[in-house]
């Protein structure tokens, strides 16, 4: 059942017509020049990537891109005691705790990506999740997960947006806003970007990229890496005016004794999950494809495959434990 509207076989089928004559279909770039920056914030390293009229401009809207990187680390913290997020999860189980309206929308938001995804997207993991720390090589053991499992319940935060505040129904609950983070971030410098009229860059936060606009005439590219070796690529994807986020389980790990725990949490069992080694979502915002980049991981490339070939304009690239590479419609190579 092929998707006639992916968005991402026009671009293949853009890339492939233009490979011949690249130079010919390149469009000129106008006075201008590309500007590149790297930091490493919210954990992980941001990279942005814009084309300005001139110096200052670009220089500028790299500074605001970086400023709004911190900005919604501050916002979604959880290390940080004093944050909006360290309150919520304090005092929400004494009695509703009120956030701002951007907080409070995001995790209102979060709960649609619970119910898009039959619950593999759970802010409230983190009843559980709390209790592994990868860096140290802490984990939770069967009676601890046992005794805080019934805590991860994405249907027991009670919102109530009349007074934006958040309440949780059940003792010993948690949220953590680390699944749609970065890619809300994302996509947050982008709308900065495009309101002081750049039209042509690309924002990342680790794994969590948008891309605006085309490179004059030619599509950018983007790699998947292998999930067992970072300087190898397994699939380049050509994109323009899209979201793409990759989850890995090489990210934030530890192996023991042959099992490997890492950060993405099975909310049904408590246990890193495993039945993917990476998922890569394309879409239209990086808040979608980093919430989207969980499912496959919970519930196995097939059942994701079925979910999320039902969401328009998004595709998916996973990379089963053996291996096996799995595409959306959209995606896969052609049939020869
Ligand atoms: P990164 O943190 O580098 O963006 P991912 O996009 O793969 O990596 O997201 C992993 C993060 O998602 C974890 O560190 C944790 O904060 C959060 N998380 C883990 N399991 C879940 C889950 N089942 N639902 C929602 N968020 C989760
Ligand atoms: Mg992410």
């Amino acid at each position: 059942m092929a998707r006639r509207e992916s968005m991402l076989l026009k671009l293949l089928a853009l890339a492939l017509a233009a490979a011949p004559v690249t130079a010919a279909v390149t469009a000129p770039a106008p006075a201008g020049a590309w500007h590149q920056r790297e930091a490493a914030i919210m954990g992980t390293r941001i990279a942005v990537e814009l084309w300005s009229k001139t110096d200052a401009q670009g220089e500028a809207a790299i500074d605001a891109v970086m400023a709004e990187m911190n900005r919604v680390d501050v916002l979604m913290s959880h290390y940080k005691p004093e944050s909006q997020l360290s309150r919520i999860n304090a005092k929400a189980g004494a009695g509703p705790v009120r956030v701002d309206r951007e907080l409070f929308d995001l995790i209102a938001r979060s709960l649609e990506f619970s119910r898009l995804t039959n619950g593999a997207f759970d802010i409230t993991y983190a009843s559980v999740g709390y209790l592994y720390d990868y860096r140290h090589h802490v984990k939770p053991d069967e009676a601890q997960i046992e005794a805080h499992l019934s805590s991860v319940d994405w249907r027991s935060l009670a919102l109530d947006p009349a007074n934006s505040t958040v309440r949780f129904m059940k003792p010993g609950m948690r949220i953590d806003l680390g699944g749609f983070a970065k890619g809300y971030a994302v996509d947050r410098s982008i709308e900065l970007l495009k309101a002081r009229g750049i039209e042509h860059a690309s924002v990342s936060a680790g794994g969590d990229t948008r891309i605006l606009g085309d490179r004059f005439g030619r599509p950018w590219i983007v790699g998947i890496r292998h999930p067992d070796d970072a300087n190898r690529v397994i699939l380049r994807i050509p994109l323009e005016n899209v979201a793409l986020s990759t989850s890995g389980d090489y990210e934030r790990y530890f192996d023991e004794n042959g099992v490997r725990y890492h950060h993405i949490i099975d909310p049904r069992t408590g246990h890193s999950a495993s039945k993917v080694r990476s998922a890569t979502i394309i879409g239209p915002t990086a808040t979608q494809t980093d919430g989207l980049s969980k499912t496959a991981f919970v519930l196995g490339p097939e059942k994701a495959l079925e979910i999320l070939s039902r969401i328009p304009d998004i595709d998916a690239v996973f990379v089963g434990p053996d291996g096996k590479v799995y595409y959306t419609p959209g995606l896969a190579p052609p049939a020869k």
